[in-house]
């Protein structure tokens, strides 16, 4: 058997970057050509596998109890993100962390220094999985994938432990947020799934954002300025206005846990016209609803003062609090805190202020909470992962099963 620190380095090898300006799906062909070397894994190690034309990778082990015990499922994104290189990846062990500063590449000066990332402190005597500076590490999410196959592994070779139908998907274009468009919930048959897809050791997830996405198109009307007074109409001052009206302490760099944002994140154009693209984002789902509404009192209140038709809006869901659909499921919820503390682990449950894939499944009829891969400053290149905290999450894996098949529900 593999280590699943051994499975993790071989998977930081592929470049599995994707791509958002990508109109194929899924966005890179690198992507499947990943799924094809873990499909073929899965089914050296007993796990009937089908990869779809998408570069779904699906895998199931069968029930060897025949009690009415549910399918549960494990999901992992094979992709990391568009924001930083993944390709070549050189991951380096540090052995015994010693607590100082990690040296990640003496040429360019890189340091992963402990001041910084005061979490490093927590890892003294442990072996730790750092990037060489110039990339991803890629824990995000290969860490799960390894953390998963490697329970899948251990659950076929201990058939003494009872279970039902346990379900395993990896999943293309996660970071890209286009991770579940295509995915057959019907076809993976699960009741309950856990995406491995969170970061430090014993973290939980089951509640994150509601978020729209609004972009506004304002109107100008330009002319020499010479002979612009009474005439013109300048749709850049009008946009800064529009920012304007909108509550400056409700914006991304001034809060935290479960304060909600409006977040202008584009704004492109001229006096004849400008395009602001903003997002907007609360936990609640009634003062998600007022924040929506209230970005729309703004679009009216300067149609009114410029003339109909100066600000035209579109504004669009984009997902919505998984809590809504895990309170009802939420024995999702206290087997995962059970697994973890039979593993040792302290469960730490917090709100997430962003989105998972498992958000948009949980409202596609499959509930799914996430669970940590135990990796740290994700999408960057201080990006590490502690190793044991690798294998407490192949633990909590192979518990949450047994804690399954305590359940009957068919
Ligand atoms: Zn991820």
């Amino acid at each position: 058997m593999k280590t699943v620190v051994e499975r993790f380095l071989e998977y930081v090898k592929f470049d599995t970057q994707s791509d958002e300006n990508s109109q194929t799906f899924p966005s890179t062909e690198k992507q499947i050509d990943f799924a094809k070397v873990l499909k073929k894994e899965m089914e050296q190690i007993g796990i009937k596998a089908e990869l779809d034309e998408y570069g779904y990778l699906m895998g199931a082990l069968e029930k060897n109890i025949d009690e009415g015990t549910p399918t549960i499922g494990f999901i992992a994104h094979m992709d990391t993100t568009p924001e930083v290189s993944g390709k070549n990846v050189q991951a380096q062990i540090i052995k015994n962390y010693d607590g100082n500063d990690i040296v990640l590449n003496s040429e360019g000066n890189i340091v992963l220094k402990s001041s910084e990332y005061p979490h490093l402190k927590n890892y003294i005597g442990k072996d730790l999985i750092v990037t060489n500076g110039t990339t991803v590490l890629g824990a995000d999410d290969k860490a799960g994938i390894a953390e998963i196959m490697t329970a899948a592994e251990y659950l076929i070779n201990h058939q003494e432990i009872k279970h039902g139908r346990i379900k395993i998907a990896f999943t293309p274009d996660e970071e890209i947020g286009r991770g579940v468009d295509k995915f057959d919930v019907v076809k993976f048959g699960a009741k309950y799934a856990y995406t491995l897809d969170g970061d430090e050791l014993g973290s939980l997830e089951f509640e994150n954002f509601n978020a729209a996405s609004a972009q506004i198109i304002i109107k100008g009307k330009n002319i020499h300025p010479g002979q612009a007074k009474g005439v013109m109409k300048n749709a850049v001052k009008i946009g800064s206005e529009f920012i304007n009206l909108l509550p400056q302490n409700q914006t991304p760099e001034v809060t935290e846990g479960y304060e909600g944002f409006f977040h202008i994140y584009q704004e492109i154009g001229s006096v004849e016209e400008v395009i602001q693209k903003y997002i907007i984002r609360d936990h609640d789902r009634a003062r998600f609803e007022n924040k929506k509404e209230f970005f729309k009192s703004c679009v009216e209140f300067i149609n009114k003062k410029y003339g109909a038709g100066t600000v035209e809006l579109l504004l669009k869901d984009t997902y919505y609090n998984m809590k809504e659909i895990i309170e009802k499921n939420f024995e999702t919820i206290e087997i995962a805190k059970k697994s973890m503390i039979q593993a040792g682990v302290s469960p730490i449950i917090k709100p997430i202020r962003g989105g998972t894939d498992g958000a948009r499944l949980s409202f596609m009829g499959l509930p799914t909470p996430n669970i940590f891969t135990g990796g740290h400053n994700f999408h960057g290149i201080y990006e590490y992962i502690p190793a044991f905290a690798m294998e407490k999450a192949v633990e909590v894996i192979i518990n949450i099963v047994k804690e399954f098949s305590k359940i009957k529900v068919e």
